[in-house]
């Protein structure tokens, strides 16, 4: 997981984009009357009245709500600069995959939340870009495999109390108990462990980081088989360029020599966000970190980028 600054995406909206929303939500708000006005109509002939006609009509306008908030779909307008703040990578996980028709997920669900039943989800906070987080089908959608499964989907589990926030004027201090990647004290409670799998960095089994991060690697599919794998061959590749590197320089060899050189620079590759063709880029610095106490030119490596 990386942090990801939402006011560098401030930046990036375009110009046009309150006038987008406010239009979104207008449309919305015509199909919501819509379909209220719709079941009125047809209430005297059917005999509806009180209560079930109530239930029918919040029914209809939560139905048409969804339905209008889907068809407008504006988080896809943003996916391109949700995407350039992470050089196209996932923000949960960092792969460079990130294969799916709507890579962007609402980290407070939208339409609703799996672990409330009763709950309306999100709806208000469907627009809202500070609710997008760029995210591969891995981690945004249910997936499952031999030996694991997850997804994130509806799900949005949080420290009960405060209770969730079910409308747009409930302002409940939630916990979530998902990592956020806005957030940069979260991302520090992940690291990883010899085998390339996710793991917390807090001991504790009862503490709160120490179930977030596990309902986090869960929920977000971290520990894919597919992917501890890819995070196992990173290790190897670091622990590889470095042993390469210390016997180069052992040897007696000059610093400036291009085998030195081409291993720095891979090593320097491996840990860069920036890097649009490598991936796990946390992960990798975190396991190259492992070496610097002993290597100065490692910390050097790590210092600069
Ligand atoms: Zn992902």
């Amino acid at each position: 997981m990386r942090f990801i600054d939402q006011d560098e995406i401030e930046l990036d909206l375009p110009d046009d984009w309150v006038d987008t929303v406010q239009a979104a939500w207008a449309y919305v708000e015509s199909k919501v009357v819509e379909a209220e006005q719709a079941i009125a109509d047809r209430a005297e002939e059917k005999g509806w009245g009180g209560d079930e006609l109530q239930k029918k009509i919040d029914v209809a306008k939560s139905k048409a709500r969804k339905a209008a908030i889907s068809s407008k779909g504006l988080w896809s307008n943003l996916s391109g600069i949700l995407a350039e703040q992470s050089k196209g990578k996932c923000w949960y996980c960092e792969t460079n995959e990130v294969r799916s028709d709507n890579p962007v997920d609402h980290f407070r669900p939208k339409g609703n939340v799996a672990e409330c039943d009763e709950h309306p989800g999100y709806w208000w906070l469907a627009f809202e870009w500070k609710n997008f987080r760029y995210a591969c089908t891995y981690c945004n959608s249910r997936r499952v495999e031999v030996e694991t499964a997850g997804g994130k989907q509806d799900h949005f589990p949080i420290f009960v109390p405060p209770d969730w926030n079910r409308c747009a004027a409930d302002s409940n201090a939630e916990r979530p108990m998902l990592l956020d990647p806005i957030e940069d004290g979260d991302c520090k409670l992940l690291t990883f462990n010899d085998n390339g799998e996710a793991c917390s960095v807090v001991e504790d089994e009862e503490s709160e980081e120490y179930k977030k991060v596990n309902k986090s690697i869960e929920l977000y599919h971290l520990n894919h088989k597919p992917t501890t794998r890819e995070r196992r061959i990173i290790f190897q590749k670091i622990r590889s360029l470095i042993s390469n590197t210390n016997k180069l320089l052992e040897e007696g060899v000059d610093e400036k020599v291009d085998a030195i050189k081409s291993n720095r620079k891979e090593l320097f590759r491996l840990i860069r966000r920036e890097c649009k063709s490598t991936k796990f880029n946390t992960a990798a610095r975190l396991y190259l970190m492992r070496y610097k106490e002993d290597n100065d030119w490692v910390k050097d490596i790590l210092d600069r980028a």
